[in-house]
C-alpha cells in the first residue's frame, strides 16, 4: 500500500472536471484517504513548488496555481505513485498519451489540470504540506 497527493489545479476546477478526475481514480481502484478544496496564498504556492525555484516559469507557475481553488487529495492503493502519474499522462497535455486525463482536459503545459507526487520521498513532503495524520483515513 502506497500514498500519493493528487491535485486538481485551478483550470481543472475552472472546468468542471473534478468528479470526472475522481471517478477515473476510483474507477482503477484507486482510494480517496483524505479530500477538501482550498485556495492557495503566493507563499503556499511557492513553498509547494519549492524545487522548481529555479526555473524560468516559476513565478507564473504559482501565480496560475493561486489563481483559483484546488482540490487537493491523497491516493492509497498499490503502486498509487506510478499509477496516477500514468492516469495523468505527460506534463505537455501535447505528448500525453490518449485517454490521460492531461490529453483530454489539458490546454497548456502549465495549465494541465492534475498534479501527482513523482516518488516516495516527494509524496510524503506534499502530502503533509496539505493534511495532518487526523485528516488521512486508512481505507
Ligand atoms: P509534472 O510532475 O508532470 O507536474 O511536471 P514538473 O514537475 O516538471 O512541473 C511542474 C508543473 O510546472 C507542471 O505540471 C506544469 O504545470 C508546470 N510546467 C512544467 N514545465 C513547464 C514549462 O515549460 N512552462 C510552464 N509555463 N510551466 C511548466
Amino acid at each position: 500500500m502506497e500514498r500519493t497527493l493528487s491535485i486538481i489545479k485551478p483550470d481543472g476546477v475552472q472546468k468542471n472536471v473534478i468528479g470526472e478526475v475522481v471517478k477515473r481514480f476510483e474507477t482503477e481502484g484507486i482510494k480517496i484517504a483524505a479530500m477538501k478544496m482550498i485556495q492557495l496564498s503566493k507563499i503556499q504556492a511557492q513553498g509547494f513548488y519549492e524545487v522548481h525555484k529555479e526555473r524560468p516559469f516559476f513565478d507564473s507557475l504559482t501565480d496560475f496555481m493561486t489563481s483559483g481553488p484546488i482540490v487537493v487529495m491523497v491516493l492509497e492503493g498499490d503502486d498509487v505513485i506510478a499509477r496516477n502519474r500514468k492516469l495523468m499522462g505527460a506534463t505537455n497535455f501535447k505528448d500525453a498519451e490518449e485517454g490521460t486525463i492531461r490529453k483530454d482536459y489539458a490546454t497548456d503545459i502549465e495549465k494541465n489540470v492534475v498534479h501527482g507526487s513523482d516518488a516516495p520521498e516527494t509524496a510524503a513532503f506534499e502530502i503533509a504540506y496539505f493534511f495532518n495524520g487526523l485528516e488521512i483515513q486508512n481505507r
